[in-house]
């Protein structure tokens, strides 16, 4: 399988270089040339296969041309070592819940996989991979977890001093073994600079393989598609179409539940849930993309206002807006909308993530205009994860789940790194 780039369709890569590369050298996004489409006996199969069985047939059907069946397996095992449970929390609504891999969000399927797969890869290079990633927290975490023990790949993360929350510098600071993390004095967007000025280093990329491993690569891309065929097998369904909400931010995540729906996976709706950073629900209610600066919510992992993956969303629809508008409906909501969410389902005994409440808040709203629909709403989060904001809604304390708080028992290591590149580069040289 060839990929080509949002900007360019004549411009072509191979999986190994779309990995390594992470964006097109246009600054597009890279897209599998063909969507297998697979067939609708093996669909109609998937009630009784486990995850993991989904798994080899959903990854063997874009990557057999690539990678071996061996290999295949080992991706897929590695990355589906947790389960994503489907629970009702109300008649035809359902949480699918992603967070119980080792960072406890959704992004430990993405990270794993990538992790995985870029270590496969690099053997063919007999050299290390140095995955740099600049962090404001979230991503730090599930990078570092996805690739913590990796061969051949060296992670080196980038993280603003005093601005990230114990709780998430302890989950990538603590870790040892291939992660290297540096505290930087500065802000988030002094990190990202400095991971870019390292990318565009002539000399040093002669001496380094550096890469990237943010959303916008399609190895942490393409596997987010799994727990749509998954859910959709565990659903029970009857005669009713189904529709899923994602609580979105870069769009990555909604991207891939449309590459399922590409692939045949019979999804009828999907319902484009954010906070107020709203570009892309202004955009399927009519008026035309425009980015704004983002605006700080209780949700803060979806606090995007320029998404990186909306070029992908018009690839999958064929740059065919009105079937991307009908298809696609877009809700947002605001941090109060969202925190009497929190409360008014923890009556039902369910306990939802600021991020989750907002996908069950599009949902509620797209089944209240269209009864005859059963319901899918992405969890993102474990609550523990954003439990200030969830303590405060519901007056209690959580418990933190026992390998959320091991993480605090660990101890912090890092290496004090100014914000100028001279710095920084002297570090990268020091690597061998
Ligand atoms: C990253 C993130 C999102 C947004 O996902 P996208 O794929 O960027 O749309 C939503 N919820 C949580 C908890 C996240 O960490």
């Amino acid at each position: 399988m060839k990929y080509y780039s949002t900007n360019n369709p004549y411009h072509l890569a191979s999986l190994s270089e779309a990995v390594i590369k992470g964006l097109a050298p246009d600054n597009g996004l890279y897209m599998p040339q063909q969507i297998p489409i697979l067939p609708k006996e093996l669909i109609d199969k998937m009630p009784e296969m486990t995850f993991r069985e989904i798994g080899y047939e959903v990854i063997g059907a874009l990557f057999a041309e690539d990678l071996s069946k061996q290999q295949i397996k080992e991706l897929v095992d590695h990355t589906l070592s947790f389960d994503a449970p489907l629970i009702q929390v109300e008649e035809d609504v359902f949480s699918l819940e992603l967070f119980h891999g080792p960072t406890l969000a959704f992004k430990d399927f993405g990270a794993r996989f990538c992790s995985k797969l870029m270590s496969m890869l690099v053997k063919e290079k007999s050299r290390t991979l140095r995955v740099l990633v600049a962090t404001s927290g979230d991503t730090g975490s599930a990078v570092a977890n996805g690739f913590l023990g990796v061969e051949g790949v060296e992670v080196i993360i980038l993280f603003p001093k005093g601005k990230v929350s114990k709780l998430q510098e302890k989950q990538f600071t603590t870790l040892g073994q291939n992660i290297t993390s540096l505290e930087v004095d500065g802000v988030f967007d002094d990190c990202q600079t400095l991971v870019k000025q390292a990318f565009s280093d002539q000399k040093l990329n002669q001496h380094l393989l550096l890469t990237s491993a943010n959303s916008i690569n399609i190895a942490r891309w393409v596997p987010q598609c799994l727990y749509y065929f998954y859910a959709y097998s565990r659903i029970p369904k009857g005669s009713k179409k189904v529709v899923f909400s994602v609580p979105s931010g870069n769009f990555g995540n909604l991207g891939a539940g449309i590459l399922a729906s590409r692939m045949g996976l019979p999804i009828d709706h999907f319902v484009a849930a954010t906070n107020v950073n709203k570009v892309v629900p202004n955009y399927l209610q009519g008026l035309p993309f425009h980015a704004q600066p983002s605006i700080a919510t209780v949700s803060n992992s979806m606090d995007v206002g320029n998404p990186s993956n909306f070029p992908r969303l018009q690839a999958l629809y064929e740059k065919n807006e009105e079937q991307f508008r009908e298809k696609v409906k877009g809700y947002y909501y605001s941090d109060r909308q969202t925190i009497e969410a929190i409360q008014a389902i923890q009556l039902k005994s369910y306990t939802l993530d600021p991020h989750g409440a907002v996908g069950y808040l599009g949902l509620k709203d797209f089944m209240d205009e269209h009864p005859d629909y059963i319901g899918v709403f992405l969890e993102t989060a474990h609550p523990g994860k954003f439990r200030d904001v969830v303590e405060d809604a519901l007056g209690k304390k959580l418990v933190l789940p026992e390998r959320l708080a091991a993480f605090l028992d660990g101890e912090k290591k890092v290496i004090q790194m100014g914000k100028n590149f001279a710095e920084f580069k002297g570090f990268l040289e020091g690597l061998d």
